[in-house]
């Protein structure tokens, strides 16, 4: 086929690199263990932090919504794609939030690179945390604006560009929990700043729907300043276990998302099946926050064991543990020795992360007993040892 041999070029530089990445082979339904190429392993890789993906009831109502919507939404919203399915999700969100209105899209990324365009255009200045998710990277070079990076969480930073920039609109964006380190963003403090220098906040909640707030409804709701957040968004594919993504905010937001966001308008409505488990999910998550406490448990066990072995396992800010362990061939030699005795945490090197904080990302989830998680620990720690021996 033609440019083969030029695309194998490419491929043989990424290897030299050390920076070729191949996908692993996994079965069975996504929980505390899962079936990866052809054996079972304890899971600490997975984003399901409610354990949602499997819970019967959401697969029930998946089905259901299935059988009685069948396969497809057909078209793109605006077109005929928008069911009364889609729109009580909607509403749900809506009201879990405490806002106006809701939008649902397509996946997390879709919802990150359609809003930011869609809210700003030349004059506009758009402020990015320096470790926002690629989405959001992606989302800033789609927008016809001005783009300003401030180091990551540092406020003062932010302040000085908000104080001299001429900017018309400014948009300050950030995650609120940040996926690779599992820290906090300044909430607070960002939210102050936007008050004073008269900006808006984008807050990227991907992994803090569901597991912070006594609700569930994210940081902004866990911190008490939902409602000084003007662009809130969640994903469905994460702790609710199902796919796709929302925005919520006031009704004109909303309404100008609905005729502006490009990967809105012009991408097929998610189909009834993944409707019918995010709403089934989304009810779980507000009520049931025994789910959530037993993932905190979790987290706290894990890190307090991890900690106890000596290993450097950061702050407990999150269910996303980092474990840092420097250069990336140990990073990968301990990530090695820990899935040959069954348990799948995947290596984190540069350049998803800084030189010299090659890490193994752990994350345990709600459906995790004790004795996974002590298992975990026992396994994690001897192959630090041993990596190290
Ligand atoms: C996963 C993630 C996204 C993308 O969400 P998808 O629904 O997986 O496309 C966006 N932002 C952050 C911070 C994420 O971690």
């Amino acid at each position: 086929m033609a440019g083969t041999s030029e695309l194998a070029v490419d491929l043989a530089d990424l290897a030299e690199r050390d920076l070729l990445r191949q996908r692993r082979l996994v079965d069975g339904v996504q929980g505390p263990e899962v079936w990866l190429d052809g054996r079972r392993v304890l899971c600490l890789a997975s984003n399901n932090y409610l354990g949602l993906a499997g819970d019967p009831e959401v697969v029930r109502e998946s089905a259901a919504a299935l059988a009685a919507g069948g396969a497809s939404a057909g078209a793109s919203p605006l077109i005929s794609g928008h069911m009364t399915s889609h729109e009580e999700l909607e509403r749900e969100l809506a009201d879990w939030l405490g806002c106006e209105a809701a939008l649902v899209f397509g996946s997390g990324y879709h919802a990150n690179i359609g809003v930011l365009a869609a809210l700003v255009r030349d004059g506009d200045a758009i402020f990015s945390d320096a470790l926002n998710h690629a989405s959001l990277i992606d989302g800033c070079r789609l927008a016809h604006a001005r783009v300003e990076i401030f180091a990551h969480k540092d406020v003062a930073d932010l302040a000085r560009r908000l104080a001299t920039t001429p900017a018309r609109r400014r948009l300050i964006v950030t995650d609120s929990i940040f996926s690779m380190d599992g820290d906090a963003a300044p909430l607070e403090e960002i939210v102050a700043l936007a008050e004073r220098y008269d900006a808006w906040v984008m807050l990227d909640e991907a992994h803090a729907t569901g597991v912070f707030g006594a609700d569930g409804a994210g940081l902004a709701s866990d911190r008490g300043v939902g409602s000084r957040v003007a662009i809130r968004m969640g994903t469905l594919g994460k702790a609710l276990g199902s796919y796709g993504a929302f925005v919520a905010g006031s009704r004109a937001l909303i309404e100008l998302l609905v005729n502006r966001a490009r990967s809105y308008v012009f991408s097929t409505a998610l189909p009834p099946a993944v409707i019918g488990a995010a709403g089934a999910a989304v009810r779980i998550a507000r009520t049931d926050s025994g789910r959530r406490e037993r993932l905190w448990q979790n987290a706290r066990r894990l890190h307090a064991g991890l900690v106890a072995g000596g290993l450097e396992a950061g702050e407990l800010e999150s269910p996303i543990l980092p474990l840092i362990l420097g250069e990336p061939r140990r990073a990968l030699g301990v990530a090695r020795r820990a899935l040959a005795e069954g348990v799948f945490a995947p290596a984190i090197r540069p350049l998803t992360v800084p030189r010299g904080t090659a890490r193994l990302r752990l994350t345990p989830i709600a459906t995790h007993d004790e004795a996974q998680i002590d298992r975990a620990v026992e396994v994690l720690v001897r192959a630090a040892r041993e990596e190290d021996a």
